[in-house]
Protein backbone atom coordinates (compact mmCIF):
# COMPACT_ATOMS: atom_id res chain seq x y z
CA UNK A 1 0.00 0.00 0.00
CA UNK A 2 1.14 3.29 -0.65
CA UNK A 3 -0.50 6.23 0.49
CA UNK A 4 -0.10 10.09 -0.63
CA UNK A 5 -1.78 13.10 1.29
CA UNK A 6 0.30 16.27 1.12
CA UNK A 7 2.15 14.54 -2.29
CA UNK A 8 -1.02 14.69 -4.45
CA UNK A 9 -2.12 18.20 -3.15
CA UNK A 10 0.98 19.22 -4.42
CA UNK A 11 0.60 17.82 -7.45
CA UNK A 12 -2.36 19.45 -7.98
CA UNK A 13 -0.64 22.84 -7.32
CA UNK A 14 -3.64 22.78 -4.71
CA UNK A 15 -4.05 21.60 -1.16
CA UNK A 16 -7.42 20.05 -1.95
CA UNK A 17 -7.72 17.64 0.04
CA UNK A 18 -6.01 16.39 3.63
CA UNK A 19 -7.18 12.84 3.29
CA UNK A 20 -4.51 10.31 3.01
CA UNK A 21 -4.89 8.87 -0.73
CA UNK A 22 -4.11 5.49 -1.18
CA UNK A 23 -2.35 5.74 -4.51
CA UNK A 24 -1.78 2.22 -4.67
CA UNK A 25 -4.05 -0.42 -2.21
CA UNK A 26 -3.89 -3.92 -1.44
CA UNK A 27 -1.68 -5.03 -4.46
CA UNK A 28 0.25 -8.46 -4.03
CA UNK A 29 2.70 -8.98 -7.40
CA UNK A 30 5.53 -11.65 -7.68
CA UNK A 31 7.44 -12.08 -10.84
CA UNK A 32 9.40 -14.99 -11.30
CA UNK A 33 13.23 -15.27 -12.52
CA UNK A 34 13.59 -14.66 -16.15
CA UNK A 35 9.70 -13.66 -16.47
CA UNK A 36 8.61 -10.34 -17.57
CA UNK A 37 5.34 -8.72 -16.26
CA UNK A 38 3.94 -5.81 -18.09
CA UNK A 39 1.81 -3.34 -15.71
CA UNK A 40 -0.97 -1.64 -17.42
CA UNK A 41 -2.97 1.34 -17.18
CA UNK A 42 -4.18 4.88 -17.80
CA UNK A 43 -1.75 7.43 -16.66
CA UNK A 44 -2.73 8.32 -13.13
CA UNK A 45 -3.67 4.33 -12.26
CA UNK A 46 -0.76 4.49 -9.79
CA UNK A 47 1.51 2.02 -11.94
CA UNK A 48 4.55 4.33 -11.75
CA UNK A 49 4.06 4.65 -8.09
CA UNK A 50 3.89 0.89 -7.81
CA UNK A 51 7.31 0.95 -9.99
CA UNK A 52 9.27 3.22 -7.94
CA UNK A 53 8.17 0.89 -5.24
CA UNK A 54 9.20 -2.40 -6.52
CA UNK A 55 12.55 -0.38 -7.54
CA UNK A 56 12.93 0.88 -3.73
CA UNK A 57 12.84 4.55 -4.73
CA UNK A 58 9.73 5.26 -2.90
CA UNK A 59 8.81 3.54 0.79
CA UNK A 60 5.10 1.87 0.80
CA UNK A 61 3.25 2.75 4.14
CA UNK A 62 2.60 -0.68 4.62
CA UNK A 63 3.43 -3.64 3.13
CA UNK A 64 7.23 -4.51 1.76
CA UNK A 65 9.14 -5.44 -1.76
CA UNK A 66 11.80 -8.06 -1.73
CA UNK A 67 13.91 -9.18 -4.41
CA UNK A 68 15.43 -13.09 -4.64
CA UNK A 69 14.85 -12.99 -0.88
CA UNK A 70 16.16 -9.71 0.37
CA UNK A 71 14.27 -6.99 1.21
CA UNK A 72 14.00 -4.35 -1.41
CA UNK A 73 13.83 -1.17 1.34
CA UNK A 74 15.16 -1.10 5.01
CA UNK A 75 14.19 1.79 7.46
CA UNK A 76 12.67 3.59 4.53
CA UNK A 77 16.01 3.32 2.38
CA UNK A 78 16.74 1.00 -0.54
CA UNK A 79 19.33 -1.28 0.87
CA UNK A 80 19.47 -3.85 -2.52
CA UNK A 81 20.98 -3.12 -5.68
CA UNK A 82 19.21 -6.53 -7.02
CA UNK A 83 16.46 -4.34 -8.40
CA UNK A 84 17.14 -1.18 -10.63
CA UNK A 85 14.65 0.96 -12.65
CA UNK A 86 14.87 2.76 -15.81
CA UNK A 87 12.55 5.90 -16.70
CA UNK A 88 10.77 7.34 -19.88
CA UNK A 89 13.15 9.72 -19.98
CA UNK A 90 16.81 9.34 -20.39
CA UNK A 91 17.61 12.93 -19.21
CA UNK A 92 16.32 11.83 -15.92
CA UNK A 93 19.31 9.08 -14.98
CA UNK A 94 21.95 10.98 -16.90
CA UNK A 95 23.77 13.76 -15.78
CA UNK A 96 24.58 16.01 -18.53
CA UNK A 97 27.80 17.38 -17.02
CA UNK A 98 29.43 13.54 -16.83
CA UNK A 99 30.51 11.58 -19.54
CA UNK A 100 28.61 8.77 -20.14
CA UNK A 101 31.06 6.16 -18.56
CA UNK A 102 31.62 7.72 -15.87
CA UNK A 103 28.17 7.65 -15.34
CA UNK A 104 27.49 4.35 -16.34
CA UNK A 105 30.68 3.48 -13.69
CA UNK A 106 29.60 5.62 -10.85
CA UNK A 107 27.44 2.65 -9.25
CA UNK A 108 29.42 -0.49 -9.77
CA UNK A 109 32.51 1.36 -8.24
CA UNK A 110 30.79 2.38 -5.45
CA UNK A 111 29.56 -1.27 -4.85
CA UNK A 112 32.62 -3.19 -5.57
CA UNK A 113 31.21 -4.35 -9.09
CA UNK A 114 34.28 -3.03 -10.72
CA UNK A 115 37.72 -1.57 -10.07
CA UNK A 116 38.84 1.92 -11.23
CA UNK A 117 41.63 -0.26 -13.58
CA UNK A 118 38.85 -2.23 -15.08
CA UNK A 119 36.52 0.32 -15.23
CA UNK A 120 37.20 1.18 -18.83
CA UNK A 121 36.29 -2.55 -19.74
CA UNK A 122 33.53 -2.90 -17.66
CA UNK A 123 31.85 0.04 -19.05
CA UNK A 124 32.85 -1.11 -22.78
CA UNK A 125 31.20 -4.43 -22.28
CA UNK A 126 27.94 -2.88 -21.32
CA UNK A 127 27.91 -0.16 -23.94
CA UNK A 128 28.48 -3.29 -26.24
CA UNK A 129 25.76 -5.21 -24.66
CA UNK A 130 22.83 -2.65 -25.62
CA UNK A 131 24.49 -2.26 -29.00
CA UNK A 132 26.79 1.22 -28.90
CA UNK A 133 30.58 1.72 -29.15
CA UNK A 134 32.73 1.25 -26.34
CA UNK A 135 34.65 4.35 -27.69
CA UNK A 136 31.31 6.35 -26.78
CA UNK A 137 32.20 6.59 -22.98
CA UNK A 138 33.93 9.55 -23.38
CA UNK A 139 30.99 11.70 -24.76
CA UNK A 140 27.95 13.50 -22.96
CA UNK A 141 24.53 12.82 -23.00
CA UNK A 142 23.58 15.60 -25.45
CA UNK A 143 25.63 13.73 -27.92
CA UNK A 144 23.49 11.53 -28.33
CA UNK A 145 20.10 10.86 -29.51
CA UNK A 146 16.66 9.85 -27.88
CA UNK A 147 16.93 6.36 -28.49
CA UNK A 148 20.94 6.23 -27.86
CA UNK A 149 20.36 8.13 -24.10
CA UNK A 150 18.34 5.41 -23.63
CA UNK A 151 20.30 2.72 -24.71
CA UNK A 152 23.11 4.48 -21.97
CA UNK A 153 20.24 4.25 -19.46
CA UNK A 154 19.85 0.26 -19.85
CA UNK A 155 23.62 -0.19 -19.69
CA UNK A 156 23.98 1.87 -16.88
CA UNK A 157 21.27 -0.01 -14.91
CA UNK A 158 22.80 -3.29 -16.48
CA UNK A 159 26.27 -2.96 -15.13
CA UNK A 160 24.84 -2.79 -11.53
CA UNK A 161 23.96 -6.45 -12.37
CA UNK A 162 20.24 -6.67 -11.47
CA UNK A 163 18.46 -9.55 -10.78
CA UNK A 164 15.46 -7.26 -12.13
CA UNK A 165 14.83 -4.33 -14.29
CA UNK A 166 11.65 -2.09 -13.06
CA UNK A 167 11.16 -0.27 -16.83
CA UNK A 168 8.32 2.92 -16.59
CA UNK A 169 7.45 3.68 -20.28
CA UNK A 170 10.92 3.28 -21.46
CA UNK A 171 10.05 3.69 -25.10
CA UNK A 172 7.35 6.29 -24.92
CA UNK A 173 8.96 9.67 -25.50
CA UNK A 174 10.82 7.66 -28.54
CA UNK A 175 9.51 7.51 -32.39
CA UNK A 176 7.64 4.36 -33.26
CA UNK A 177 10.56 2.89 -35.25
CA UNK A 178 12.89 4.05 -32.31
CA UNK A 179 10.71 2.26 -29.94
CA UNK A 180 10.62 -0.86 -32.10
CA UNK A 181 14.53 -0.98 -31.46
CA UNK A 182 14.44 -0.31 -27.83
CA UNK A 183 11.67 -3.38 -27.37
CA UNK A 184 14.20 -5.82 -29.90
CA UNK A 185 17.04 -4.89 -27.44
CA UNK A 186 14.92 -5.61 -24.31
CA UNK A 187 13.72 -8.95 -25.95
CA UNK A 188 17.72 -9.78 -26.70
CA UNK A 189 18.51 -8.49 -22.96
CA UNK A 190 15.41 -11.42 -21.67
CA UNK A 191 17.18 -13.91 -23.37
CA UNK A 192 20.93 -12.94 -23.21
CA UNK A 193 20.74 -12.56 -19.52
CA UNK A 194 17.49 -14.09 -18.34
CA UNK A 195 16.04 -10.62 -17.32
CA UNK A 196 13.34 -10.56 -14.70
CA UNK A 197 11.26 -7.42 -15.72
CA UNK A 198 8.28 -5.22 -14.46
CA UNK A 199 7.32 -3.46 -17.26
CA UNK A 200 5.33 -0.27 -16.93
CA UNK A 201 3.16 0.81 -20.10
CA UNK A 202 -0.28 2.04 -21.17
CA UNK A 203 0.30 0.46 -24.52
CA UNK A 204 -0.94 -2.29 -24.59
CA UNK A 205 0.73 -3.81 -28.23
CA UNK A 206 4.12 -3.05 -26.68
CA UNK A 207 3.43 -5.32 -23.60
CA UNK A 208 2.04 -7.90 -25.98
CA UNK A 209 5.34 -8.14 -27.76
CA UNK A 210 7.77 -8.57 -24.58
CA UNK A 211 5.71 -9.70 -22.16
CA UNK A 212 5.14 -13.43 -20.30
CA UNK A 213 2.09 -11.66 -18.19
CA UNK A 214 0.34 -8.65 -18.07
CA UNK A 215 -1.44 -7.09 -14.88
CA UNK A 216 -3.93 -4.53 -15.18
CA UNK A 217 -4.13 -1.53 -12.93
CA UNK A 218 -7.18 0.54 -12.23
CA UNK A 219 -7.54 3.70 -9.57
CA UNK A 220 -4.58 1.55 -7.16
CA UNK A 221 -6.04 -1.74 -7.86
CA UNK A 222 -4.83 -4.75 -10.26
CA UNK A 223 -8.33 -5.57 -11.26
CA UNK A 224 -6.99 -8.62 -14.15
CA UNK A 225 -3.75 -10.80 -14.15
CA UNK A 226 -2.73 -13.25 -16.46
CA UNK A 227 -0.83 -14.77 -19.25
CA UNK A 228 -0.48 -11.86 -21.53
CA UNK A 229 -2.07 -13.24 -25.14
CA UNK A 230 -5.14 -15.07 -22.80
CA UNK A 231 -5.69 -12.13 -21.25
CA UNK A 232 -5.79 -10.03 -24.67
CA UNK A 233 -7.39 -12.99 -26.28
CA UNK A 234 -10.45 -13.29 -23.78
CA UNK A 235 -9.80 -10.39 -21.11
CA UNK A 236 -11.59 -11.45 -17.50
CA UNK A 237 -12.82 -7.88 -16.60
CA UNK A 238 -14.89 -5.14 -18.43
CA UNK A 239 -11.83 -2.20 -17.84
CA UNK A 240 -9.47 -4.91 -19.56
CA UNK A 241 -12.43 -4.96 -21.98
CA UNK A 242 -12.52 -1.41 -22.51
CA UNK A 243 -8.62 -1.06 -22.27
CA UNK A 244 -8.36 -3.05 -25.73
CA UNK A 245 -11.73 -1.24 -27.74
CA UNK A 246 -9.85 1.59 -26.78
CA UNK A 247 -6.71 0.92 -29.45
CA UNK A 248 -7.18 2.33 -32.30
CA UNK A 249 -6.14 -0.92 -33.99
CA UNK A 250 -4.21 -3.75 -32.80
CA UNK A 251 -1.98 -4.59 -35.73
CA UNK A 252 -0.75 -7.74 -34.55
CA UNK A 253 0.86 -11.04 -36.48
CA UNK A 254 -2.14 -13.16 -35.57
CA UNK A 255 -4.97 -11.54 -36.85
CA UNK A 256 -6.45 -10.07 -33.90
CA UNK A 257 -7.82 -6.76 -34.87
CA UNK A 258 -10.06 -4.48 -32.55
CA UNK A 259 -12.52 -1.48 -33.57
CA UNK A 260 -11.92 1.84 -31.84
CA UNK A 261 -13.96 3.30 -28.84
CA UNK A 262 -12.65 5.60 -25.78
CA UNK A 263 -13.07 4.39 -23.09
CA UNK A 264 -16.74 6.07 -21.57
CA UNK A 265 -16.33 8.71 -18.78
CA UNK A 266 -13.38 10.29 -17.09
CA UNK A 267 -10.83 8.43 -14.73
CA UNK A 268 -11.96 9.45 -11.35
CA UNK A 269 -10.05 11.26 -9.11
CA UNK A 270 -7.60 9.02 -6.64
CA UNK A 271 -8.80 11.75 -4.05
CA UNK A 272 -11.93 10.14 -3.83
CA UNK A 273 -12.01 6.93 -5.55
CA UNK A 274 -15.59 5.81 -6.06
CA UNK A 275 -17.21 3.29 -3.30
CA UNK A 276 -17.77 -0.46 -4.37
CA UNK A 277 -15.64 -1.53 -7.62
CA UNK A 278 -13.85 1.94 -8.60
CA UNK A 279 -14.62 1.09 -12.22
CA UNK A 280 -18.36 1.03 -11.34
CA UNK A 281 -18.91 4.96 -12.98
CA UNK A 282 -17.43 3.59 -16.10
CA UNK A 283 -19.15 0.45 -16.38
CA UNK A 284 -21.06 -0.44 -19.04
CA UNK A 285 -21.94 -4.18 -16.69
CA UNK A 286 -22.55 -2.49 -13.78
CA UNK A 287 -25.19 -3.04 -11.30
CA UNK A 288 -26.42 -2.31 -7.77
CA UNK A 289 -23.83 -4.22 -5.91
CA UNK A 290 -20.71 -2.66 -7.89
CA UNK A 291 -21.97 0.27 -6.07
CA UNK A 292 -21.64 -0.67 -2.39
CA UNK A 293 -19.01 -4.03 -2.24
CA UNK A 294 -15.78 -3.83 -3.36
CA UNK A 295 -14.86 -6.78 -5.52
CA UNK A 296 -11.85 -8.72 -4.96
CA UNK A 297 -8.67 -10.48 -7.35
CA UNK A 298 -9.36 -13.76 -7.20
CA UNK A 299 -8.95 -16.60 -9.81
CA UNK A 300 -11.33 -16.57 -12.44
CA UNK A 301 -9.23 -19.62 -14.61
CA UNK A 302 -6.00 -20.96 -15.42
CA UNK A 303 -3.56 -18.91 -14.24
CA UNK A 304 -6.20 -15.86 -14.49
CA UNK A 305 -7.05 -13.46 -11.83
CA UNK A 306 -10.20 -11.07 -11.84
CA UNK A 307 -11.50 -8.24 -9.64
CA UNK A 308 -15.09 -8.34 -10.89
CA UNK A 309 -17.80 -9.57 -9.49
CA UNK A 310 -19.14 -11.18 -12.34
CA UNK A 311 -16.65 -12.75 -14.11
CA UNK A 312 -15.88 -15.39 -15.60
CA UNK A 313 -17.19 -14.12 -19.06
CA UNK A 314 -17.23 -16.38 -21.69
CA UNK A 315 -14.85 -15.92 -24.44
CA UNK A 316 -16.56 -13.25 -27.15
FE1 LIG B 1 -18.22 -3.60 -13.76
FE2 LIG B 1 -19.34 -4.44 -11.49
FE3 LIG B 1 -17.43 -5.89 -12.62
FE4 LIG B 1 -16.86 -3.57 -11.46
S1 LIG B 1 -17.60 -5.42 -10.45
S2 LIG B 1 -16.11 -4.28 -13.39
S3 LIG B 1 -18.66 -2.36 -11.99
S4 LIG B 1 -19.45 -5.43 -13.48
MG1 LIG C 1 3.50 7.15 -15.16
Amino acid sequence: RVSFGDRIAAKLGQKVDTRITHAVDGVSLSVAKGEALGLVGESGCGKSTLGRVVAGILAPSAGATSVAGEPVMSGGRKTTTRVQMIFQDPFASLDPRMQVGDTIAEGPLAHGLTTKAQARDYVGKWLTTVGLDPAFASRYPHQFSGGQRQRIAIARALAMQPDMLVCDEPVASLDVSIQAQIINLFLKLRRELNLTMLFISHDLGVVRHLCDRVAIMYLGRIVELGETQAVYAAPQHPYTQALLDSVPKLVLDDGVTTSFKPIAGELPSPLSPPAGCHFHLRCPLAAERCREERPLLREVGAARLSACHFAPFAPA
